[in-house]
């Protein structure tokens, strides 16, 4: 069998039928070879060439709850910091803010209810004031819409996550994800001006309560590498370590003394 393959293509290569009869080898164009390169870097390179000069430091966060392995945690983060917020639960979603804003509210007392939530009056009355301000138009409230109320914790929506990028666990396997845009002001960090020039990394996990494992320290250590080797000089912080901020991020259990450390070291 072999046999006759190798004759088959000898007869082939040689422009010769079966019987022996020249047949016409039509000439292909020559195509220069497609070398496929392997992806040395786990970002993008259309990430890295967006880091411009601006950004001076890289802020490493982490997040309150745990990274489930099996989901994207970050697009809950993400939709969260689009939605209307209310003490750290989503009041109004993104995509039916403005179908509940304008159709789905019921005074009943001292309670309003948005879609099948109830919530304080003043609080509601404060969200519209200020989602009229984000929508460009004055939101139908009846009487109340001229009422002011102060001292409220109710969020606008913001028009993207607020970290630059980050890492989780998705489908058991360590995925990057990118958020903000590094061309528009960033989300993370208010403190020293960071929103302005941070690169904010979100590591998906709550390390207050464990410190990271190897596999994602290692993946953390050469996503923050290539930032570094993308924009020389970038100082890496933990959010903690920024003046002002009266936080544990990244966690307890995250040493950024140790990061810093590791990052200088080459392994192969
Ligand atoms: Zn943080």
């Amino acid at each position: 069998m072999m046999r006759l393959v190798q004759k088959l293509i000898k007869m082939i290569m040689k422009g010769v039928n079966q019987y022996g009869a020249h047949v016409n080898i039509i000439k292909l164009p020559i195509v220069p070879k497609v070398i496929k390169m392997k992806n040395k870097t786990i970002l993008s390179e259309e990430f890295l060439k967006s880091i411009n000069n601006t950004y001076t430091h890289l802020i490493a966060h982490h997040s309150t709850g745990f990274d489930n392995p099996e989901t994207k945690d970050w697009d809950n983060i993400d939709i969260y910091h689009r939605s209307f917020r209310m003490n750290w639960n989503i009041m109004v979603r993104p995509e039916t803010a403005y179908l509940k804003l304008k159709k789905k509210i019921e005074l009943q007392g001292n309670i309003i209810k948005v879609g099948n939530s109830y919530y304080p009056k003043d609080q509601v009355l404060e969200f519209y004031k200020r989602a009229s301000v984000l929508m460009g138009e004055e939101l139908y409230l009846g009487q109340y819409v001229s009422t002011y109320i102060k001292n409220t914790k109710i969020e606008t929506p913001w028009n993207a996550i607020g970290y630059t990028l980050g890492i989780e666990r998705a489908g058991g396997k360590l995925v990057v994800r990118y958020g903000r845009k590094l061309n528009i002001r960033q989300a993370h960090c208010y403190q020293e001006g960071m929103n302005s020039h941070g690169i904010g990394l979100l590591i998906v996990g709550n390390y207050d309560k464990a410190a990271p494992d190897g596999e994602l320290w290692r993946f953390a250590i050469k996503v923050v590498r290539e930032i570094k080797n993308a924009r020389k000089g970038l100082i890496v912080l933990g959010h903690r370590e920024v003046k002002g901020v009266k936080k544990t991020c990244p966690g307890e259990l995250f040493n950024m003394k140790q990061f810093r450390e590791d990052l200088k070291i080459r392994r192969k």
